[in-house]
């Protein structure tokens, strides 16, 4: 009998509960036919970004997204010029290492690489988890973006202090020592 009462019990609560939402705007959707629209700064997918004008990637090769990256999964080639300038070969990224903490963004200082709101890159196969620069650039061509101001080139170099007041003074006094 006991047993009897608490059924009916848990029955009258479940009941309750689904006529709660009966009325509730359904928060599913049928994917993939449907899809949730994805906040602009979520973290999803690295990509490298491309000048808006002339389509070429945003990167100087300065490295500091490879250095930042805390599980390796950016992998820069480059070759260097006479001048010694670095000349990008390719930049491949590992999705299946890729953690979307976001610490390549921060680093970059060109709006180079970006950690864009795209989210499906699912495969049956690790290998094809590897991108390489044309398709990070393919899938960023429409990814919005603002140039960092950091952009600008760096300051001019200060010039040496002026001797301070304290240092003449001590100066002075290690004259008259001295004499
Ligand atoms: S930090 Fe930016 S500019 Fe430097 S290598 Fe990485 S993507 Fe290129
Ligand atoms: S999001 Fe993090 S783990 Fe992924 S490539 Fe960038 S720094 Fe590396």
């Amino acid at each position: 009998m006991k047993k009897l009462i608490k059924d009916i019990k848990n029955l009258v609560v479940g009941l309750f509960t689904t006529g709660k939402h009966l009325g509730r705007h359904a928060i599913t959707v049928q994917y993939p036919a449907e899809r949730w629209p994805m906040p602009e700064r979520s973290r999803g997918i690295v990509v490298l970004l491309s000048d808006k004008e002339t389509g070429k990637l945003n990167c100087t090769v300065c490295l500091l997204c490879m250095k930042a990256c805390p599980t390796a999964a950016i992998d820069i080639q480059y070759d260097k010029d006479e001048k010694g300038k670095r000349i990008l070969k390719d930049f491949i990224v590992n999705n299946g290492l890729c953690c979307f903490c976001g610490l390549c963004e921060e680093a970059c200082n060109f709006s180079a690489i970006k950690m864009a709101n795209k989210y499906e890159f699912s495969t049956y196969r690790s290998d094809e988890l590897i991108w390489q620069a044309s398709k990070l650039q393919e899938v960023g061509r429409d990814v919005p973006y603002e140039m960092l101001k950091r952009k600008k080139p760096p300051p001019a170099k200060a010039e040496p202090l002026a001797e301070t007041e304290p240092n003449k003074n001590i100066q002075a006094s290690k004259n008259n020592n001295g004499s």
